[in-house]
């Protein structure tokens, strides 16, 4: 029987999203638009509005729906913002950001991922959304200076050259911490400096390159 996406997207925002505490209006409008299956291979589409993360080759992962509403909330960002986003892998993330009215700059390093979530995305017709290939711990200089950023690997530590790219009142948003277990990290650039929240534990795939982890 054929899955009904648009059902199963609508129970995914109220049971996993709202259920568990998000009320942005316009992440949650934008997730019930966005037909995630499509950035799943074929083989997982049923599945691709189940409550956990799945996998997308070389070894990455499509986040959790929830942990995409958590990030894109805490980006606070607004229509018209320049955001960049590091990790590009499936291009979903992406696809809500796009959603919501902003520019999008998103940094892969994995040039096979990159070129199909360009495909996706290009084919859902986004046209404010622009996929990179290349070290996104570097940030992506050409965009800068970006008034939201979010990194969705986890990183070791705050990649210098995010902070440098970040507009005064700009979000950062990233995974920080062990390996295997990180702390979703928020530092916004005020007046007084740089002031940082902890929005929770969180587990996702290595940042890797220059401010990340080891290949291994
Ligand atoms: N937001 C994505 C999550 C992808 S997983 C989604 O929901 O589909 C994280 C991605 O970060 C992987 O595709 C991985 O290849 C990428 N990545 C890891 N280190 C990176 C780096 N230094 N620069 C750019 N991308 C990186």
């Amino acid at each position: 029987m054929a899955v009904d996406h648009e059902l199963a997207r609508e129970r995914m925002v109220s049971e996993q999203i709202q259920a568990r505490g998000i009320h942005d209006a316009a992440v949650l409008e934008a997730m019930r638009r966005i037909p995630r299956h499509f950035f799943v291979e074929a083989a997982l589409r049923e599945r691709a509005y189940d409550d956990t993360p799945l996998p997308i080759g070389e070894r990455q992962t499509i986040s959790q729906p929830y942990m995409v509403a958590l990030m894109t909330a805490a980006l606070e960002v607004r229509a018209g913002d320049r955001v960049l986003e590091i990790g590009t892998g499936s291009g979903y993330q992406t696809a809500v950001l796009a959603e919501l009215g902003v520019r999008v700059v998103s940094v892969e390093r994995i040039a096979g991922l990159a070129e199909r979530a360009r495909h996706v995305l290009g084919l859902l017709g986004y046209t404010n959304v622009c996929v990179e290939v290349g070290d996104g711990g570097l940030g992506w200089i050409a965009g800068a200076p970006y008034d939201a950023i979010l990194v969705t690997a986890g990183a070791p530590q705050i990649p210098r050259p995010l902070l440098e790219q970040l507009a005064p009142d700009g979000r950062l948003v990233l995974p920080m911490g062990e390996d295997e277990l990180q702390t979703l990290v928020r530092l916004r650039r005020g007046a007084d400096g740089l002031a940082e929240e902890y929005l929770g534990e969180c587990r996702f795939v290595k940042l890797r390159g220059s401010y990340g982890w080891d290949e291994s």
